[in-house]
């Protein structure tokens, strides 16, 4: 099956998590059911194939996708953590969230300036966090080509917050 015949068969939701009013999309059992995995790594390797020669996955959920897709594609792989993990010199890149802020860092001088990377997380939510994400690959130095991700909430406008890249969602809701 297609890879959006398995994101919508298995997409779990759950109104009001992690607060009131919040509808939670729950894409573990994607992630559970192996022919699922499968078949989004392929997905998002196969929607940008031939434009990016790394892949930065961010914490935590988007790390499991970028592990897969490096490998299926012989792609490098940049970890982008949250605030304070990393070691060493990092760039940060702070943003706000609905309530308080949040940072991003990524270490400085893993790859050649201009390297094309692909971002890859899991759900495409306000795009705040991709956003951080973009400015955080192009201060490296690096060229940014593609954003993917599993799930986009269309209702928040992400991908409005976001450059020119293409962005692939397998599924928007
Ligand atoms: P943003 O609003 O910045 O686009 O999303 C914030 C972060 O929270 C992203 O890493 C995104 O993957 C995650 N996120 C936002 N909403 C959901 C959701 O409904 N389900 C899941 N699994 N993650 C979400």
């Amino acid at each position: 099956a297609p890879a959006a015949a398995h994101v919508e068969a298995l997409l779990a939701s759950y109104a009001d998590f992690p607060q009131p009013g919040i509808m939670f999309r729950d894409l573990n059992p994607v992630f559970a059911d192996a022919a699922a995995f499968r078949a989004i790594i392929d997905d998002l390797a196969d929607q940008h194939r031939g434009q990016f020669d790394a892949v930065a996955g961010i914490e935590a959920r988007g790390f499991l996708l970028a592990a897969a897709v490096g490998y299926a594609a012989n792609a490098a792989v940049l970890a982008v953590r949250k605030g304070g993990k990393l070691p060493g010199t990092v760039l940060t890149e702070e943003y706000n969230l609905e309530y308080g802020s949040a940072r991003l860092e990524l270490e400085v001088g893993q790859l050649p300036a201009g390297t094309r990377v692909l971002i890859l997380d899991d759900v495409l939510a306000t795009g705040g966090t991709i956003a951080a994400t973009t400015r955080l690959i192009e201060r490296a130095g690096y060229t940014l080509t593609g954003v993917g991700v599993v799930l986009e909430l269309i209702d928040l406008h992400g991908r409005e917050r976001l450059g020119t890249a293409p962005v692939h969602a397998i599924v928007s809701i």
